[in-house]
Order: structure tokens, then C-alpha cells, then sequence
């Protein structure tokens, strides 16, 4: 389905780091302040639900008007034009409140945004059931290969919207359209507000930096009570040495969503098939791969089923040295010792941490958050000629965000807005994620603007929560950077199974001394990372990824066997396909009720993440090892990037790289 008033959230897939560090960073960063313009329009601030509601409805009442108007429009040469600009006004209506959603301090300003967003989903989904719009399409002429490639995307839009389904499964395909946006918000929303607390003595706690729980909020008995936030959560699974408390913390966030989303999962698969049975397809997952690189279900699983082998001995004997770590840890002989799922991430760990004297804790005072943003900008900016200017003034949600206008280097003309919100606090979305809110068609004068949001800690950023903000800015530079003659097909607007690749292309730069080298830019005042320890963090790097990568191709598996048609109990594929994994399952485990990307925009689709990976490692050979080589950073903007989904992925990766995409990248690098 094309996703428009909901606009697919590009969640990283790597959850943030431990969330603390053991002292206060000594350096902050002087990042110079330009002010300027913000490009496009201003983020639009409500000071009550009442005028948030009132916006709503004179957004609605305004794109209903323009339908009209482009309805009697006739199918000439200038239709594409006007229906792309109908789209620009639908998203500038729209795209903040699927925002706010996530964002905004003020849950009542969340709640009324919540049931905006549902009646902009109804007339989308109405919308791709216009017969006049449909018709005018397949009437208009493209004029040439651009034209024609929207064209067909649109009518595939159309098409897979139900337009040309008879008349009683039209109804229905509406129905269940506007029935699952109303249950992806409630899965969504169980999750993101959830106050779930685990209590925990001090000792209980030890190993784990007291940053972390310090702060928390204790109850009557004086116990130390912390939410399941991916900065809480992951130090205490990464660093507590008592496994009854490790075992609680992860019982906890594997029991969020609890049957009430199971629920709703189930009846989100149920429905997804039945649409596509409306279509005489026999599965969601048929409906919705046959768009995509993928082409197939089983050209997916074969994909999944390669990656298995790959990773599988690596696995097996990962697994077998944590086990013995644990069998040493505990003093007792390795006969009989079990891996737990909770031990999982404190022995990995543990044995990277002895093996290769490396604690990603230690680089927290040399990676302070801003400094951390600058030097992404600045790697932006220097391979791929364009400017970061932050916006003082600019109106912003909460006092933490920042804006900042995006300029080509060469001619200072504004591409976009960026939002960056770097920050945790209460009833925010708590992954990290980017929300492309507007889609540029520079032609015409309209610029990009997209919204970065992760949760970092304010002391500083471990070495891979430098990454994960590496791979969130690929997000914002896809939206920001595009150059499309069409809105509709800028920047994010590609094929699932491409999207992430321009975000997997910047990660791993992390560990480049070549890009920590720009700090020194940035912030003169900042220490530089000492030699020694990134060269431990980078001998360490590649440790573990035969479990993580098992991990993901499990996931990407449950997802495609979920929404691959017949009886669906989402619990009981889960304990049955993790039940077959060298760790086994856990009784009591309710894990799929969180899983958001598969509940939402990833259905049939967590794959993406392996297959863009196999794209983007592949399109980063063309860096030869010189990530900031401006030659090819600029090749890379225009044939890819900038390009957007006005080609086929596969096309712009043959012209970026001159030959077809391979796999070969992709295989070696699961073996480093
Ligand atoms: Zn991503």
C-alpha cells in the first residue's frame, strides 16, 4: 500500500546502547550557531487539543476541495503535475500530527493527534478508491521515462488501494484499511505508553553504572524502580551481575504489549490476508513482496535460508564461548551450563570485554551528543557537497529539538529542514527513528523536511550509539538530499526492501578514524578518542555477529511465516520458531506484542533490513576505504539519493556502481 497521511517510520533495527556513563563529560561541544531561514514551512504548534482539532478539520476540509478540482481536471500532460502537487497539500496537512503522535510532551495533545491521524488514514484510503483519479490516470500520456515510472507506481497505488475491485470487495478492502490504522495506533500506543516499572535493590544492581538508576524513582521498601527504555533496559541486561535481576528486567520487556496486543496483532494478520485474498492472492506476504525487489515470498525465504547457512557454525560456536564464560563466571564446571536468554548480552559482553579490553561505556566522555550531531553533519557535508545551518527561532515541539535548513553547497540554495530531537523523556517513542514529514520536488521550488528522533543519553554516546545516529542520518539525508521531479517519489519513497540501504551505507563509519578525526573540527574542545581504545573497539566490533545476525534472520522469518496466510496464533509461531533455535525459547514469553515494525509499515517486510544490507555494503566498496572521498560521496547524491523511487533501486545502483549489485560484500562481511 502506498503510505501517505501515514508515513512509514524507518526504525533502526539495532537498539540503542547502555544509557550512562561512569563520569560526567568533561567537554562539551562548541558547535557555532548560523542563524537562517528554515526551509518550508513552519512545524505547526498547537497551544490546546481544541485548535489542534480545528486544524484538522480545515485540513480535511481543504484537500477535499482540491480532490474536487483535480477530479474535473483533464488527463492532459499537466496531470501528473497537479496530482503530485494534490499529494504535497494531503502530506503538508497531515504529516505533523503522525508526528506528534510519537513526540509531543503532552499526552492530550497525543491523544486528539491519534484521532486525527485515523480520519486522514479514511481518506487516504478512500482516495485510493477514486475511480475519476484512476481514470484519469491510466488516460495520461507520460512524456517520458520519468512520467511513466510514477505513473505506474501510481496506478499500482490505485490498484492495490481496491479501485478496481467489484463493488462489494471494494467496501471491504476500505474497511479493513481503516480498521488496521485504528489497530497499528493501539499497538503502537500500548507499547510507547506504557509505565511499566521492575523494582530492584542497589545491590541487586551492581555492575550496572549508577547513572543509570540513580535518578529513578523508588517505592515504599526503597527499591530502585526502572522502566524497560532502551537506555535502562540494555545496561542493566549488558552489565548486572545477578541473573534473578537480569532474568526480571528481561521477563518484563518481553511480556510488553501483553495479550491485549497479541490480540491485535492476530486480528491485524487476519485482516491483511483477507485483503489480499480480496485480490485472489493467497497470503499478505504474496500481496505485499510482488512490488518489491524481492518479487516473491519465496524468493525471500531462499534469501533467509542462504544468510542461515552463513551465520549458522558461527552461531553455534559464539553460543558454546558464552556458555563456557558462564560456566567460568560462576566458578563451576562448564557439564550442565545452560545460556539463559539473559545472559545473552552480559556474556557477550563480558567475554568482548576481556578479550578485547574494550567498554563501550569508556568512549561516552569523547562522544558528547552535539558534537556527536556535528560530526555526522560534517561527514555529510563534506562527501556530499551540501551545508547544515541550525535555525534558532524556528517553532519546535519540545526546547530539546533543534532545526536546521539543509543548502547545496555550490549554488546556497535551500533542500530542506531537519528536526533532531536527541533526547528521552516521559510518553515519547522510544527506538530511534526518522519520520520523513515532507517530500521535495525542487523543480517547483517545494523542499524536504524530515524529523530525527532517537534517545540518547545527555552525557555522551557509546561507539554504536554513534552508529545508530550514523544510520538514522542516512534516513534524513534520503529525505533531505532528494531531487526528484515528483514530491511523490522523493527521497523515502522507494521500495521497502531498498529504503534501508542509504542508512546502512553511513553505518559502521562509527569506527572510522578518518570520521572521529572530525570532531576536531567541530568541537576543538572535545578530547579525542584515544588510539588505543578505538583500535580495541574496532578489533571488537565484528564480535558477536554470528548470534545477531541469527537473530535477525529469525525475525525476518517469523514475519514472513506471520503473514504467509492460514491459522494465525502470533504466540504460537513465535515459541515454536524461536523453539527451534540453539537457545530455545521461554515459557511465559510474549515478545511478538512489541514487536512494532511487524504490527505496522515492516509486515511481510523485516527482511528489509538483511536484503538492503546486501545493497548497501555492496554500494560502500565504491568508497574503496575512503569514507569521505568527495568524488564519489557526489556520484552517490545524484545517481542515488537524489534519485529517490523515480527509478528502480536496482537501476541507480548499477549507474552509482557500474555493474549490477552482487552479494559478495554482503557474505564476506557476515564472516569478518
Ligand atoms: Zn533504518
Amino acid at each position: 500500500m502506498y503510505c501517505l497521511a501515514s508515513l512509514a517510520v524507518l526504525a533502526v533495527t539495532t537498539s540503542a546502547r547502555a544509557a550512562d556513563v561512569a563520569k560526567p563529560a568533561r567537554s562539551t561541544a562548541t558547535v557555532p550557531i548560523k542563524t537562517t531561514q528554515l526551509a518550508g514551512p513552519a512545524f505547526p504548534l498547537y497551544a490546546n487539543e481544541g485548535e489542534l482539532t480545528t486544524a484538522c478539520e480545515q485540513g480535511l476540509s481543504v484537500a477535499a476541495a482540491a480532490l474536487k478540482q483535480l477530479e474535473r481536471r483533464p488527463a492532459d500532460t499537466s496531470w501528473l503535475v497537479a496530482y503530485d502537487r494534490f499529494l504535497g497539500l494531503v502530506e503538508d496537512r497531515s504529516s505533523a500530527f503522525d508526528l506528534m503522535i510519537s513526540v509531543h510532551p503532552r499526552k492530550q495533545i497525543r491523544d486528539v493527534a491519534q484521532d486525527c491521524q485515523l480520519r486522514w488514514q479514511g481518506f487516504v484510503s478512500s482516495l485510493f478508491q477514486n475511480e475519476k483519479l484512476f481514470a484519469a490516470a491510466s488516460k495520461v500520456r507520460p512524456r517520458d521515462a520519468t512520467d511513466r515510472h510514477y505513473l505506474r507506481t501510481t496506478l499500482d497505488a490505485f490498484v492495490d488501494g481496491g479501485v478496481a475491485l467489484p463493488a462489494g470487495k471494494r467496501g471491504r478492502a476500505k474497511q479493513i484499511n481503516d480498521e488496521l490504522a485504528e489497530l497499528e495506533q493501539k499497538f503502537d500506543a500500548t507499547v510507547r505508553e506504557s509505565t511499566t516499572k521492575v523494582g530492584f535493590t542497589e545491590a541487586e544492581l551492581a555492575g550496572v553504572p549508577p547513572a543509570v538508576w540513580k535518578e529513578a524513582p523508588r517505592d515504599v521498601e526503597g527499591r530502585v524502580l526502572l522502566g524497560l527504555d532502551m537506555p535502562t533496559f540494555v545496561p542493566v541486561m549488558e552489565l548486572a551481575g545477578d541473573a534473578a535481576a537480569r532474568e526480571r528486567m528481561w521477563r518484563a520487556k518481553y511480556a510488553e504489549g501483553g495479550q491485549a496486543n497479541l490480540d491485535v496483532l492476530t486480528r491485524i494478520v487476519v485482516l491483511r490476508n483477507e485483503y489480499a485474498g480480496l485480490f485472489d492472492l493467497p497470503s499478505h506476504a504474496a500481496f505485499a513482496t510482488r512490488r518489491r525487489m524481492a518479487e516473491s515470498p519465496a524468493r525471500v525465504a531462499l534469501f533467509l535460508d542462504q544468510v542461515q547457512a552463513a551465520v549458522t557454525e558461527r552461531e553455534k560456536s559464539e553460543l558454546e564461548e558464552l556458555r563456557l564464560a558462564k560456566a567460568q563466571h560462576l566458578g563451576v564446571a562448564p557439564q550442565g551450563v545452560r545460556l539463559a536468554r539473559w545472559d545473552l548480552a552480559f556474556y557477550t559482553e563480558r567475554v568482548r570485554q576481556s578479550r578485547y579490553s574494550v567498554d563501550q561505556e569508556a568512549f561516552r566522555p569523547y562522544l558528547p551528543p552535539e558534537a556527536s550531531l556535528a560530526v555526522v553533519m560534517k561527514l555529510v557535508e563534506s562527501t556530499m557537497g551540501v551545508r547544515y545551518e541550525r535555525v534558532a527561532d524556528a517553532p519546535v515541539w519540545h526546547d530539546d529539538v533543534r532545526a536546521y535548513t539543509v543548502r547545496d553547497l555550490a549554488s546556497g540554495k535551500a533542500l530542506g529542514a531537519l528536526y533532531v530531537d536527541l533526547y528521552p523523556r516521559e510518553g515519547k517513542y522510544n527506538h530511534a527513528a526518522v519520520w520523513p514529514i515532507r517530500g521535495s520536488a525542487p523543480g517547483r521550488g517545494r523542499v524536504s523536511q524530515a524529523a530525527l528522533v532517537v534517545n540518547f543519553n545527555r552525557q555522551g554516546l557509546t561507539l554504536d550509539e554513534f552508529d545508530t545516529l550514523l544510520h538514522e542520518f542516512g534516513h534524513a539525508v534520503h529525505v533531505n538530499l532528494s531531487a526528484t521531479r515528483y514530491s511523490g517519489q522523493s527521497g523515502t519513497n522507494v521500495l521497502l526492501d531498498f529504503v534501508e540501504a542509504p542508512s546502512q551505507m553511513l553505518e559502521d563509519r562509527a569506527y572510522d578514524r578518518k570520521v572521529l578525526a572530525l570532531f576536531s573540527q567541530v568541537c576543538p574542545n572535545c578530547k579525542p578518542v584515544p588510539d588505543d581504545l578505538l583500535a580495541k573497539a574496532v578489533a571488537a566490533h565484528h564480535y558477536g555477529k554470528g548470534v545477531a545476525s541469527a537473530r535477525q534472520r529469525l525475525y525476518a522469518a517469523y514475519d514472513l511465516a506471520l503473514y504467509s496466510g492460514g491459522v494465525v496464533d502470533p504466540l504460537a509461531l513465535w515459541l515454536r520458531m524461536e523453539g527451534a533455535t540453539p537457545l530455545g525459547t521461554v515459557e511465559g514469553t510474549l515478545f511478538p506484542a512489541s514487536f512494532g515494525h511487524i504490527a505496522s509499515g515492516y509486515s511481510a517486510g523485516y527482511y528489509a533490513y538483511l536484503w538492503s544490507q546486501v545493497v548497501a555494503l555492496d554500494m560502500r566498496t565504491a568508497f574503496a576505504g575512503n569514507s569521505l572521498d568527495p568524488q564519489v560521496g557526489r556520484r552517490y547524491r545524484h545517481s542515488v539519493i537524489g534519485q529517490g523511487g523515480q527509478r528502480p533501486p536496482a537501476e541507480l545502483v548499477r549507474e552509482f556502481l557500474g555493474r549490477d549489485f552482487d552479494t559478495r560484500a554482503f557474505y564476506a562481511d557476515l564472516k569478518k
